[in-house]
């Protein structure tokens, strides 16, 4: 839909020239598209761009994968992507977690997980990362949202009833809330003044995908190694994406280096359950940290998704975070409008902050916590993980409680997390 001048509620007159919406998101990743969508669908009346600074062909060069849990798979299918993405999800069945040493030949299983969601589907599903960000885009689009691309929202100014944003090309837009799903090092949350608790894990997570001989039968593999947790995602046909996390010197070295050192370090850290392996591309690193938001609204503003929290991928849940943002931040926007609030407005925007900081935060600390018990060869340290993974082996009640969390499903769960409408 394209925003033109009046659509949205009045704003100062400073935004009198100006192109005028109710939501204005930076940027276009799962996060700022999903929430477009869920916008424009529950509520049709809302004026929604989205602004972007990678071009759309970008999104077919991310070949990373993202495990999706059954929550926020069920969100996917209410917004109408999961049918156009479904016939490349692998399924992930069960999960194998392992504590060893690198060059173990025997890795013995600690913990295994066989368990679906509370609808019986599979508690989550391996997605191409360039398939679901296209979907989104492309039902975004059709829903009515405006997308702008290439091009940055560079500064914003508040004022009574809007905000007007200053984009890199000189464009000017104003809207009645600006929400910032501009990644991990978001430059709008430091413009909101808006600060972090954060550290560096002086860990990267390596990310390759492999073609192996033999089938995974949709069995995803952690092995908890000296280095850092090393995942093995299953994808369709004999593919896995890999999520490998090592010191940062180390991590260099290994995508920088020689092909046949690659190959060999992969090799004694993958194993030979799968037969031969093939690495399909080069290998990518990404330097891990913990960054928390020590607010996630200002006046007109909102943080959502890698803006707000970035995690350590040990559990896979950094996105899955991003989707409860989006479905809580969506169904706060929308109920506020349909009463007639101003959906920019401080008691709004509460709202949304209350649902979503104390859950970030605990997941935060929970995965900085897992990262730090798994990430060391201390032998005390060692014991105490794997009687830990023993004992939860032997407890049918703590498999469910932490099935249902990697499904998504704890906590106040929004509606289209539940796969209900707004
Ligand atoms: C190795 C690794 C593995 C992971 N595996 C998983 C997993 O299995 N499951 C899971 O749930 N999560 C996983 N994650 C986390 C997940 O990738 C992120 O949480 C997710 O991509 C965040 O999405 P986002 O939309 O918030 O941010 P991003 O994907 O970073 O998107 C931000 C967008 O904003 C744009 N942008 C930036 N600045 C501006 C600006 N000023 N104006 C306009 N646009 C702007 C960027 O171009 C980009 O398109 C993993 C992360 C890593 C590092």
């Amino acid at each position: 839909m394209k925003s033109t001048m009046g659509s949205a509620r009045e704003g100062t007159g400073a935004a009198s020239d100006s192109d005028r919406v109710d939501v204005l998101i930076a940027g276009g990743g799962h996060v700022g598209l999903s929430l477009a969508l869920a916008l424009r669908l529950a509520g049709p009346e809302l004026e929604v761009t989205v602004v972007d600074a990678s071009p759309p062909e970008a999104v077919a060069r991310d070949n990373r994968a993202s495990a999706i849990a059954a929550a926020g798979r069920r969100m996917l299918d209410r917004l109408g992507v999961w049918e156009a993405i479904a016939a490349n999800a692998q399924a992930i069945t069960e999960m194998v977690i392992t504590d060893s040493r690198t060059g173990n030949a025997v890795r013995p299983v600690f913990l295994t997980f066989d368990g679906r969601a509370k609808d019986g589907e599979p508690f989550a599903h391996m997605v191409l990362n360039g398939d679901m960000v296209g979907a989104l885009r492309d039902r975004a689009e059709a829903a009515g949202a405006t997308i702008i691309a290439p091009d940055t929202v560079d500064d914003f100014t508040t004022g009574d009833s809007s905000v007007l944003c200053r984009l890199g090309t000189g464009r000017t837009i104003a809207a009645r809330l600006l929400v910032a799903a501009d990644g991990g090092r978001s430059r709008l949350r430091s413009l909101a003044g808006i600060g972090t608790v954060s550290w560096p894990y002086r860990q990267s997570g390596i990310v390759v995908t492999v073609e192996h001989e033999r089938p995974h039968h949709g069995r995803a593999v952690e092995h908890f190694l000296p280095g850092g947790p090393f995942a093995i995602l299953p994808l369709k046909g004999n593919r896995s994406s890999l999520v490998w996390s090592e010191r940062d010197d180390i991590a260099k070295r290994i995508v920088s280096g020689d092909e046949d050192v690659f190959r060999y370090e992969l090799e004694r850290r993958f194993g030979r359950q799968l037969g031969a392996i093939t690495p399909l591309g080069k290998p990518r690193a990404f330097p891990l940290g913990l960054t928390l938001a020590r607010a996630f609204v200002a006046d007109r503003f909102a943080l959502a998704g890698d803006a707000a929290h970035g995690i350590h991928p040990i559990a896979g849940q950094g996105l899955n975070l991003g989707f409860r943002d989006v479905a809580a931040l969506a169904e706060t926007i929308v109920e506020a409008e349909r009463l007639g609030l101003d959906i920019g407005s401080a008691t709004v925007l509460e709202r949304y902050q209350s649902w979503r900081r104390f859950d970030s935060f605990e997941m935060g600390v929970t995965t900085d916590v897992l990262n730090r018990l798994f990430s060391n060869d201390n032998p005390v340290l060692r014991l105490v993980r794997d009687v830990g993974l023993g004992l939860v082996d032997r407890l049918p009640g703590m498999k469910r409680m932490f099935i249902s969390e990697a499904a998504g499903e704890g906590g106040e769960l929004p509606r289209l997390l539940r796969g209900e409408a707004i």
